[in-house]
């Protein structure tokens, strides 16, 4: 099998891996000469769920002992299997850098023969790239559960982020559907991470030139809609790593049909809608001070499709409403729909000079047709009559209008909500 045919069989096996992006990547590895992400100019783009289009995104192998049943890698599917050497790992980085296809790597594999041999794998790969060919440029590494503690610690000298799929929200599905898999194994990988980043920060802080560990941190993903598990589980679980782990970002894919599938599998992908709701959700309990069990109230403990997450909290406490945009602190006006946590900042600044009137507010480009009912502003505010009323959902919703094939959401982006 030559490269080409390898590669289009493990750059569609690593499809389903939504863990990567490169936006914790700042700077450029000094004394590299190839592979500058700011030297160069070169822009990290997003897909509008949040996810990095530019780097090369494959699997070493698709071959795997594990067998989970979402996978379309596991051991009893019967997809075309392929694998690469190192050497044509590194190959492919660098033809495809020098040809300015791609920013960076994002490297995972099928667990081949055990944890530790895989991980040295791949380290092998990214040691290569680094000392060898002097690549400078951002490089993501799965990290495999049950990797020794030393092996883990040389990946991150090499890569920018390292990554441990935790894959499902609960111990109890990952029993059903990923025996081999357990929680506190994938926990106790991202404990380990998270250590010696914690390890390397306090030695650079007192002064010492710790070696660079995993500059970007550490990320996960998650697969929504494998199983029945609702909203409020992932959204807890999500809670869970950021506070204990301090992971930087969790992504939630949504799951997608595989070939002869397990039959407790479902037949379709939840609606992408969830996921983009997940994400909102997410956002929420990081910049905007709100807890997992707040933001899912709904009775089967799922996030609404038809409304953002913050407007249905709105919603559902407007005894908590009209915030008076002149005196409220920042934690209060966080929770006011369609005012994002940048327009807080501004809000917060300009009011040491002037109160703010509703067309301040405007100005500021604030969400005004979602925040105008829960809003008290220097001027009188007559949208505040409708804090009470029942079709207050239908006065505050975004009007329907026609996409365009450009115009990119900015919240999604920006993550404002
Ligand atoms: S360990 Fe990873 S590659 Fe292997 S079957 Fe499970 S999810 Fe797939």
């Amino acid at each position: 099998m030559n490269v080409q045919e390898k590669l289009a069989i493990l750059a569609d096996a690593a499809k389903y891996d939504a863990s990567c992006a490169s936006s914790g990547s700042k700077s450029t590895r000094s004394g590299s000469k190839i592979g500058s992400t700011e030297g160069m100019g070169i822009c990290h783009s997003y897909t509008p769920d949040g996810r990095c289009v530019s780097l090369l995104k494959i699997l070493l192998t698709n071959y795997c002992i594990y067998d989970c049943q979402y996978c379309v890698n596991r051991i009893s599917s019967d997809t075309p299997r392929a694998r690469f050497t190192v050497d044509e790992v590194v190959s492919l980085t660098m033809e495809f850098y020098k040809r300015n296809y791609i920013e960076g790597l994002f490297l995972s594999s099928g667990i081949i023969q055990n944890s530790d041999y895989t991980m040295e794998q791949l380290i092998a790969v990214a040691k290569q790239l680094r000392v060898n060919e002097h690549y400078g440029g951002y490089i993501h590494l799965k990290t495999i559960p049950n990797a020794a503690q030393a092996l883990i610690e040389e990946a991150g000298r090499w890569a920018d982020r390292l990554s441990v799929n935790i894959e499902l929200p609960t111990e109890h599905d990952l029993q059903r559907l990923a025996p081999e898999k357990k929680k506190p194994q994938i926990v106790d990988a991202m404990q380990g991470i998270r250590s010696k980043i914690d390890e390397t920060k306090s030695e650079r802080k007192a002064g010492f030139k710790a070696p660079r560990f995993a500059p970007a941190g550490q990320s996960t993903q998650m697969i929504v809609g494998a199983t029945e598990t609702p909203d409020l589980e992932i959204l807890k679980t999500a809670s869970e790593l950021y506070i204990g782990q301090k992971l930087r970002r969790v992504y939630y894919s949504a799951y997608s049909p595989i070939p002869h599938a397990d039959a407790r599998l479902p037949g379709q992908s939840p609606p992408l809608v969830r996921e983009h709701r997940l994400y909102q959700a997410d956002w929420l309990m990081r910049f905007y001070g709100f807890d997992a069990n707040e933001i899912v109230a709904d009775s089967d403990q799922n996030l609404s499709l038809d409304m953002d997450p913050k407007f249905a909290w709105a919603l559902a406490n407007r005894h908590f409403f009209p915030v008076d945009i002149n005196k409220a602190s920042r934690e209060e006006l966080l929770r006011i729909p369609g005012i994002g946590a940048r327009n807080v900042g501004r809000i917060l600044s300009i009011r040491r000079y002037k109160a703010l009137r509703s067309s301040d507010l405007r100005k500021l480009r604030v969400a005004w047709n979602r925040a105008k009912c829960f809003v008290i502003t220097a001027d009188s505010n007559p949208n505040l009559e409708n804090l009470d009323k029942t079709d207050l959902k239908s006065k505050a919703s975004p009007k329907s209008r026609q996409l365009m094939l450009f115009d990119t959401a900015s919240s999604a982006l920006s993550g404002e909500v």
